[in-house]
């Protein structure tokens, strides 16, 4: 069984563009089952010479009965569940949300490990983010830029730490 990192968080903050940049080749779009599963996309990621399995959440392509918010929750409660350790993304130049509040409560609750990721960091200007995340009391964030490529390194640390 390989490690399993989940990433978590709202829409919009970076997780599937960190996905893109981990995985060299997608493992599953996950099955067609009713429910929150479907918009789960899995990968096979390394980083440096750490290879795992990396899950990507999203849940707002389709029309299935929920609100957009109870899917969003429930598949982010199944990749949890389902992962080793957690990476929980907020976008560093917006800071915190009680979106991210909540997602981070979803996170927190289930004793996982957690990496958190402030993204959006590039050129530091996401300082300030960063550092309303050490509120969360989820340890302290990584600054990161999965778009840039910026952080990685750091990344890199905090999950070697982990696995
Ligand atoms: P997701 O909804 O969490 O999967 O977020 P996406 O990966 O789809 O990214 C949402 C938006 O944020 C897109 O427009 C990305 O180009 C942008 N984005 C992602 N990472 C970064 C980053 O490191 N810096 C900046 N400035 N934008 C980013
Ligand atoms: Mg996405």
């Amino acid at each position: 069984m390989t490690f399993t990192l989940a990433i978590v968080g709202r829409p919009n903050v970076g997780k599937s563009t960190l996905f893109n940049r981990l995985v060299g080749k997608r493992i599953a779009l996950v099955d067609d089952r009713p429910g929150v599963t479907r918009d789960r996309r899995e990968g096979e990621a390394s980083l440096g010479d750490l290879e795992f399995t990396i899950i990507d959440t999203a849940g707002l392509e389709d029309t299935r009965e929920g609100s957009l918010e109870s899917r969003m929750r429930a598949q982010t409660e199944e990749a949890i569940r389902l992962a080793d350790a957690v990476l929980f993304m907020i976008d560093a130049r917006i800071g915190l949300t009680p979106d991210d509040r909540s997602f981070a409560e979803l996170v927190r609750k289930s004793g996982k490990p957690v990496i958190l990721a402030a993204n959006k960091s590039e050129g530091k200007v996401g300082m300030a983010g960063a550092y309303e995340a050490f509120g969360l009391g989820l340890g302290d964030p990584v600054p990161l830029s999965a778009e840039h490529g910026e952080g990685i390194n750091e990344l890199y640390e905090a999950l070697a730490a982990l696995m």
